[in-house]
C-alpha cells in the first residue's frame, strides 16, 4: 500500500531505497558482522557503554534522596559489584574480537549464559540475584542502543534508507562511514546536531515523522523528499518515474553549481565575501579544501571526543589539529574548543542535568574541568606552528567566563613557553555570540577578543526559548524572527565599529534564502558545511548589495512574520 509521511526536510536532493530498520527494541537486539578494521572500536563503544552505566549507578547511589528504604544503597552497590566483574565487563569483548560480532550480540550472548547458570543454583538468595544480573545488562545494553556509534552496518548493497526512531550526533559521525542513499527518524529538530551532519553529508534526509519506524517495514521502497520533507512509501509506478526525474535533475543542478568553484567570492558591486567551511573531523578538511573554501572558520574539534571511552591525549588532539592547519596550506583554521554537553553526549560525562542545554556544556564545563581546557588549548597552540590556526571559544555569556578562558590560555602559553615548544604567541582569540546575553553585551566582548562569530543555532534556541532538537517545538524555530534578527544585527554593527571582523557559523550561513539577507545586514564573511558552499557562492555572485540594503533595513523593522517573509521574497527575487 501506498501512503505518504510529513516530517521536516533536512538536508535537500531525492533519495530512493529500500528501508533498512534500526531498531531500540530490547528483542531485537541488533547482528552483524564488523570488518576487522572497526573491531577495535567497537571494543572501544562496549567499554563506553560499561562506563556509561557505570556512571548511571554512581549517580544514583550519590543521590539516594532521603528517606529512602536503607537497602537502596546495598542494591546499587551490588549493581557496581557486578558491573565491574570481569564476565559482563570482559568476556563479551573477547566475544567481540573471536567472534567480530556486533557489541549488543556480544553482551546478550554472554547475558544469556550467565543467566542459564542461575537456573541451577539451589540457594534461593542466590538464585534470586539473576534479576539483577539482568537489570545490570540491560543497562549496558540500554547506554549502547540509545548511544554513540550503534548506527547498524548497511546490510544490502541496492540503494538504502535506514529508518529510525532517532540518531544521536555520535551515531551520525559513524553514518559518515557507511553510503545509505537517505535517512529518515521519528524524532529530531532543524538544528539538532544530527541534523546538521545529516546536511554535511550532502545525502536526503527527513526528521520528525513521529511515526515511521512504525509504520514503514523492512524492505519497504522509499522516496525521501528532503527538499518538502515527504517520505512516500511503496510508490507506484508513475509517483517512482516522477520522483526519478526529479533525482536526476536535482544532481544535474549539483554539477553546474560546481563549475563555480574557481569563481571569485564576490558580489555585483565588487564587494569580497569570505565562504570558508565547517568541519568535524580532521578528514573532513578534504571536502572544504574540493569545494574552494577560503579556510575553516569552524573546527567542531568535540567530535575528537566522541565515540570513545577515554579522553583523546594533548598529542592526539595535536596531531589532528596540525593535519587541519596543514591541509589548509595558510588559509585560516579556526578551531572551536570543546563543546560538549546537551545533545552531544560523551562516554565519561553523564547527562545529569536537569535541563542540559541550559547546563554544564561548553566554556563551563571547560572552566570546570580546567586540565581538559587547558590540554586541548596546548595542542591547539602547538598546531598553530603549522598554519593560520585561531582559537574560539563557544558559548560565552559573561565576561567572567571569558577573563577565567583567557587567563588559562595565558596559562597554557606560559608552560609551552617553559618547556620550549613553539606556538604562535599572537594567535588569534574569538568568541561565539551564541546567547542572547552575549549579543546584547557584544562590544564588551568585542573589545577583549580578536573576532566573533555568530553560532545562530543556539542563538535561535536561547532567544526563543526552544528546544533545537526537540521536534514538538521544530515548528516554532524561526531564524527570521525578529529578536534573532536584531541580535544579529547588533553584533554585525558592533564588530564594524570596533574593528572586529564577524562571522556566521550557524545553519542561517548555508541557508542560500538567507544568504542576500545576510549581505543587507553587513555580513562579509559566512561560514557553513562545504557541501553549500557553492549554493551560497551563486547567491553571492547575484546579489548586488547597495540595491538590496534598503529593503533589508525595511524588513528589519517589520515585526510580523508575515511582512518579513514578503520582504525576504523581494530581497531573492533583486
Ligand atoms: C551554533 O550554535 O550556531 C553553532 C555553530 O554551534 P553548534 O551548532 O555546534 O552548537
Ligand atoms: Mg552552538
Amino acid at each position: 500500500m501506498t501512503f505518504s509521511l510529513h516530517g521536516i526536510g533536512i538536508s535537500g536532493g531525492y533519495a530512493i531505497g529500500r528501508a533498512q530498520l534500526y531498531s531500540h527494541d530490547r528483542l531485537e537486539v541488533p547482528h552483524y558482522v564488523l570488518r576487522k578494521a572497526d573491531i577495535a572500536s567497537e571494543v572501544a563503544r562496549f567499554d563506553a557503554a560499561v562506563a556509561e552505566a557505570r556512571a548511571e549507578c554512581e549517580q544514583l547511589r550519590d543521590h539516594i534522596p532521603e528517606g529512602a528504604p536503607s537497602e537502596l544503597a546495598a542494591f546499587l552497590d551490588l549493581h557496581a559489584l557486578i558491573l565491574a566483574d570481569a564476565m559482563l565487563s570482559q568476556v563479551p569483548k573477547d566475544l567481540i574480537r573471536s567472534t567480530s560480532c556486533n557489541a549488543e550480540w556480544a553482551l546478550a550472548q554472554q547475558t544469556e549464559a550467565l543467566l542459564a547458570q542461575f537456573d541451577s543454583i539451589e540457594d534461593v538468595y542466590l538464585r534470586e540475584r539473576r534479576q539483577d544480573v539482568k537489570q545490570v545488562a540491560d543497562k549496558v545494553l540500554k547506554a549502547l542502543l540509545g548511544h554513540p556509534g550503534h548506527v547498524p552496518m548497511k546490510v544490502s548493497d541496492e540503494p538504502t534508507v535506514l529508518v529510525a526512531h532517532d540518531l544521536s550526533p555520535s551515531d551520525m559521525v559513524i553514518f559518515k562511514r557507511h553510503t545509505y542513499a537517505g535517512f529518515i527518524t521519528d524524532l529530531g529538530g532543524t538544528t539538532s546536531h544530527t541534523a546538521i551532519l545529516a546536511r554535511s553529508l550532502n545525502i536526503s534526509s527527513v526528521m520528525a515523522l513521529h511515526n515511521a519506524r512504525a509504520l514503514i517495514q523492512e524492505g519497504d521502497v522509499l522516496i525521501v523528499d528532503g527538499i518538502a520533507g515527504v517520505v512516500i512509501v511503496n510508490p507506484d509506478e508513475l509517483i517512482l518515474e516522477e520522483y526519478q526525474l526529479r533525482q536526476n535533475q536535482w544532481r544535474l543542478e549539483q554539477q553546474k553549481l560546481k563549475r563555480l568553484k574557481s569563481s571569485p567570492s564576490a558580489t555585483l558591486d565588487g564587494d569580497g565575501v569570505e565562504l570558508l567551511g565547517n568541519i568535524d573531523l580532521p578528514q573532513d578538511v578534504f571536502e572544504a579544501q574540493e569545494e574552494n573554501a577560503a579556510g575553516i572558520g569552524l573546527f567542531r574539534s568535540e567530535f575528537l571526543f566522541m565515540n570513545r571511552p577515554d579522553l583523546p591525549s594533548e598529542d592526539e588532539q595535536f596531531e589532528a589539529y596540525r593535519h587541519v592547519a596543514a591541509a589548509m596550506k595558510g588559509k585560516p583554521v579556526v578551531i572551536r574548543t570543546l563543546d560538549v554537553g546537551a545533545d552531544k553526549s560523551l562516554a565519561w560525562l553523564p547527562d545529569v542535568s536537569v535541563n542540559p542545554a541550559l547546563g554544564l556544556r561548553a566554556i563551563r564545563l571547560c572552566l570546570a574541568e580546567p586540565r581538559i581546557f587547558i590540554a586541548q588549548i596546548r595542542a591547539i597552540l602547538r598546531a598553530s606552528q603549522y598554519g593560520q590556526v585561531r582559537i574560539l571559544i563557544p558559548m560565552l555569556a559573561s565576561l567572567g567566563e571569558l577573563d577565567q578562558a583567557l587567563e588559562l590560555i595565558a596559562q597554557a602559553k606560559a608552560e609551552l613557553e617553559r618547556e620550549g615548544q613553539p606556538f604562535n604567541p599572537g594567535i588569534p582569540i574569538g568568541g561565539m555570540i551564541e546567547i542572547p546575553a552575549a549579543a546584547l553585551a557584544a562590544e564588551w566582548f568585542a573589545r577583549k577578543l580578536d573576532f566573533l562569530s555568530i553560532g545562530t543555532n543556539d542563538l535561535i534556541q536561547y532567544t526563543l526559548a526552544i528546544d533545537r532538537t526537540d521536534d514538538a517545538v521544530a515548528h516554532l524555530y524561526d531564524p527570521l524572527h525578529p529578536a534573532v534578527l536584531h541580535l544579529v544585527a547588533h553584533t554585525l554593527k558592533v564588530g564594524h565599529r570596533l574593528k572586529r571582523p564577524v562571522s556566521v557559523c550557524g545553519e542561517m550561513a548555508g541557508d542560500p534564502k538567507l544568504t542576500r539577507l545576510l549581505l543587507g545586514m553587513g555580513l562579509r564573511s559566512f561560514s557553513m558545511h562545504p557541501a553549500h558552499l557553492m549554493a551560497v557562492k551563486q547567491q553571492v555572485m547575484h546579489s548586488h548589495v547597495s540595491s538590496l540594503t534598503p529593503l533589508v533595513a525595511k524588513l528589519l523593522r517589520a515585526g510580523r512574520p508575515e511582512r518579513i517573509q514578503a520582504y525576504l521574497e523581494r530581497i531573492n527575487a533583486l
